[in-house]
């Protein structure tokens, strides 16, 4: 089951680190796993580290090959290592005078905190516990570890569940009428010594192991078989982690923290890791072990503190974190104690930090000449910045959350529960409102646009809601499928508790979280180091990020985010704003063309007027419409009420608007009668667009502003389609430049999103001036899998690896990835500068971006928040492309 990784020499298992020296070093990594390649690191340049030794990554394989056993050859191996470590620190692991303990711990070749055992205070026994009395002249602290070394042992090695052990000691506070650990005496935590061994007993029926070889045999057994914990198993799998490559174990010499008032133990970061300032930034407590600083029973003291405490030894840890810094390179997470005035580092990892520290400490390692800025680009995950572009829910607030759904666009939302988007629009000037529904149709725009959010029931992370709030740059949690939603009746439940119209709820976009109640808000700050970073970005970058936008003040948003012109501005959101949907609906109700027309006309003016305003928000770069794409009966109302509604206003009976919207129907929409199927069936509705395009254009250009309008046919499966559709726009477009007397230049291009194309790409070629891979439908059309419904069972697949990732989010690169490749390289081989781009949602993904940047791709387009994520996936991938 496990395949080995980089080999070292090959008979050695068993890595020493100590006093100066180690076997290995961080180019080890994959077989001493981070943490033993850090320890052994550490001591080659002079840290004070505990001695120690690393088992190999590679013996955690064998072990699961001999059938769960620890070898004798690899027992040898750790003996004679042993007598390294005792050597080292002057101890001997089982004396009975001068007795050395050890600790054991998992180290994979990446971090997994928390997820694998560790096994403390190794080498206790009766015999050594006298002799470590002896030696420090101190009861309490021995029985003290004793204890603590039993509980642990028994609970990760023998299986025995901790709160037995809980019982006893919490049964024997409450005996002694105390509170803290601490006000147990020597003699009490003696006392506990037996009962947890009477526990043990009771528990397996053999007693706890004295020989301490016998115990460091089975630790090191435990934790390889932590590696295969479900716990452990699952942090791989949401972290993209291979089974394969197991864990290594750390034995490292123990040192004690809590032998007394000159003794201590902390944690410490070398930049503050919520604000990424250059301060050292930590805390630690006197007289304590690791795991009090961790467990909060004692609040411990800054880090600033110990120079009061223990000037020398904050002196030297001072020293140390700088020079581990300068080392590394990056900032530090670092565990230390003091040992009797003595300090020893026990680990130094990369820290974790949030997206603001993140990009500051990336920007201020630059200005230090510690690092170089393409090093400083790829310390910063693309996908945090989002943290940095909405307002967030106030980490610090103690909240309620009642249920988890997708994070499918990013932010923080609090308002009153509303059940319908009309209802939203017109709450939302009195009072902030989330919109909550089973899903969103395109009727919802308003109402989504006038919330502060949007929660929906049904749909997945390509759902309408999630993909318009993305556009929109509003919260939205989707696919929440543990909440009830009764639109009618105006209530939300989420098991036992029930939120009406008067309820505040709060959504969290980053995580899927939804909050009982009103969350604090911290407000976006793109700070100067923000825009230091993505300016760099954009000097390494090769690929444009354009936009995915439909309206002015989205156009706005996403230049003011750094975007490059509009790669996809759909033409149908625009329909449903305001008095239009009543055009559109007279134009789909009219019983012949000349009916449509007048409709059309009155569509015209408000076409135009939109385009003019976004096209003078984007001035001076390119703006890619695309002309209607979706079937017709999403602009009409399907409810028996709303139709009557309908032929109210349109002074027609409630039966003809029904038996129009009956006709529409169709079985599977996403196949039907969209696209350019519309515009052949009804070219007068794409010549409107054109019309309305050229017009709006020619309009700024006579205010001596430049723009080039790109014309997008949607789903062309044809050539013979798009050479149709294009005849007819250029027929339209040179007519209008023509009367104007300007020299207008647009293009005229089609959406590559059907398999046929991307198949004929070549032939098409010679019909367009530009490609924009449409890959949410591709992806759709190439799997088979409907975008609206595949929430249903998508997230099994992936959870079964039956697919690495959601391919609606993250490009599928083996399957429609090689039509994307073969699209490009067919449609170059005609026209070798052809413009080509994507705007399906995963010219917004980094991972998707990176391909897109191999397969020489011009540009993305993403929705307006993503352009600055994208803007830093393109610079990775080229850095990452020129590195590889
Ligand atoms: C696509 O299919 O990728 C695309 C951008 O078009 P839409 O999402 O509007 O179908
Ligand atoms: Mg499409």
């Amino acid at each position: 089951m496990f395949g080995l990784g980089k080999t070292a020499s090959i008979n050695k298992n068993v890595y020493f680190f100590g006093k100066g020296k180690a076997d290995g070093g961080l180019e080890l990594k994959n077989i001493l796993g981070g943490k033993g390649a850090n320890l052994a690191d550490m001591t080659s340049i002079g840290v004070p580290v505990p001695a120690g030794f690393t088992i190999s990554t590679e013996m955690c394989s064998q072990y699961y090959k001999d059938g769960k056993k620890v070898s004798d050859e690899l027992m040898n191996e750790i003996k004679e290592n042993m007598k390294k470590v005792e050597t080292a620190m002057g101890m001997v692991f089982g004396d009975h005078e001068n007795p050395l303990l050890v600790s054991v711990r998992s180290g994979a070749r990446v971090s997994m905190p928390g997820m694998m055992d560790t096994v403390l205070n190794l080498g206790l026994n009766d015999a050594t516990v006298a002799g470590l009395i002896g030696k420090t002249g101190n009861e309490r602290f021995v029985y003290d570890s004793y204890r603590r070394f039993i509980n642990m042992y028994s609970d990760v090695v023998m299986n025995v569940p901790h709160e037995h052990f809980e019982k006893e000691i919490t049964d024997m506070k409450v005996r002694l009428n105390v509170k803290l650990d601490t006000d147990l005496s020597a003699e009490n935590l003696k006392e506990l010594v037996e009962k947890y061994k009477n526990v043990v007993k009771e528990q397996k029926g053999n007693s706890f192991p004295e020989d301490v070889w016998e115990q460091l045999k089975l630790a090191v057994a435990a934790v390889f078989e932590s590696w295969e914990t479900p716990r452990a198993i699952k942090y791989r799998k949401m972290n993209g982690i291979d089974d394969s490559w197991g864990t290594a174990v750390n034995v490292q010499a123990m040192v004690f923290g809590n032998m007394g008032e000159t003794s201590g133990t902390g944690v410490a970061f070398t930049r503050n890791p919520s604000t990424g300032e250059n301060i050292f930034y930590g805390e630690f407590l006197m007289n304590a072990q690791g795991e009090d600083v961790v467990a909060g029973i004692r609040t411990p003291l800054p880090i600033s503190e110990l120079e009061k405490v223990m000037p020398d030894c904050y002196k030297q840890l001072v020293d140390i974190y700088q020079n581990l810094e300068k080392h590394y390179k990056e900032m530090q997470d670092m565990e230390f104690t003091i040992q009797d005035g003595v300090l020893y580092m026990l680990q130094t990892r990369t820290g974790k930090r949030t997206a603001k520290a993140a990009v500051k400490i990336a920007v201020d390692m630059v200005a230090e000449n510690l690092i170089d800025k393409e090093t400083a680009l790829l310390r910063v995950a693309p996908n945090q910045l989002d943290n940095l572009l909405h307002p967030t829910i106030d980490s610090k607030a103690q909240l309620k959350v009642i249920t988890t759904g997708l994070p499918a666009s990013p932010g923080a939302a609090v308002g009153k529960c509303c059940f319908s988007a009309e209802e939203a629009e017109e709450r939302s000037g009195k009072e902030k409102v989330v919109l909550v529904r089973q899903e969103t149709s395109p009727e919802d725009i308003g109402g989504m646009d006038a919330a502060e959010g949007i929660l929906t029931a049904r749909g997945g992370m390509t759902s309408h809601a999630a993909v318009v709030a993305r556009g929109m740059g509003k919260c939205c949690v989707a696919g929440c499928s543990s909440i009830v939603i009764d639109e009618k009746g105006k209530k939300l439940t989420i098991g036992e508790k029930t939120y009406g119209p008067d309820d505040f709820i709060s959504l969290n976009g980053s995580t899927g979280e939804v909050f009982e109640g009103e969350a604090p808000l911290a407000p976006a700050d793109l700070s100067g180091d923000f825009g230091t970073l993505m300016s760099w970005a954009d000097e390494t970058r090769r690929l444009k990020i354009r936009t995915n936008a439909d309206t002015p003040h989205d156009s706005e948003v996403a230049r003011k985010f750094g975007a490059e012109g509009i790669g996809l501005c759909r033409t149908e959101h625009m329909f449903f704003e305001g008095d239009r949907i009543k055009a559109v609906r007279e134009m789909i109700l009219a019983d012949n063309l000349e009916g449509r027309k007048v409709a059309l006309a009155k569509l015209l003016p408000i076409q135009k007027g939109d385009f003019y305003e976004i096209f003078k928000a984007m001035e001076g770069l390119p703006v890619t419409v695309r002309l209607l794409d979706p079937p017709l009966h999403e602009f009409v109302p399907h409810t028996p009420e709303a139709q009557a509604e309908m032929a109210t206003e349109m002074g027609i009976s409630a039966e003809k608007v029904k038996a129009r919207v009956d006709q529409l129907h169709e079985f599977n929409p996403m196949l039907g009668h969209r696209g350019c199927r519309l515009g052949i069936t009804f070219p007068e509705i794409y010549d409107m667009q054109v019309q309305a395009i050229i017009e709006a254009a020619c309009i700024i250009k006579k205010e001596g502003k430049d723009i080039v309008p790109e014309i997008m046919i949607p789903l062309v499966g044809t050539t013979e389609e798009l050479r149709i559709l294009k005849e007819n726009a250029i027929a339209v477009a040179d007519e209008i430049i023509k009367n104007a007397g300007l020299d207008l230049k647009y293009k005229i291009g089609t959406m590559i999103e059907i398999p046929r194309a991307a198949l004929i790409a070549d032939k098409i070629a010679e019909e367009a001036e530009f490609f924009s891979f449409g890959t949410n439908d591709l992806t759709q059309m190439t799997f088979g899998y409907s975008r609206d419904d595949s929430g249903s069972f998508l997230p099994e697949y992936v959870t079964k690896k039956i697919l690495p990732a959601d391919p609606f989010q993250s490009i599928d690169q083996e399957g429609v990835g090689q039509l994307v490749k073969m699209g490009v390289e067919k449609g170059r081989s005609i026209k070798n500068d052809l413009k080509v781009g994507v705007c399906g949602e995963h010219g917004g993904d980094p991972r998707s971006i990176e391909f897109f940047n191999s397969v020489g791709l011009d540009y993305v387009s993403c929705s307006p928040y993503r352009v600055p994520i994208a803007r830093l996936a393109a610079a990775q991938a080229v850095i990452n492309q020129k590195r590889s």
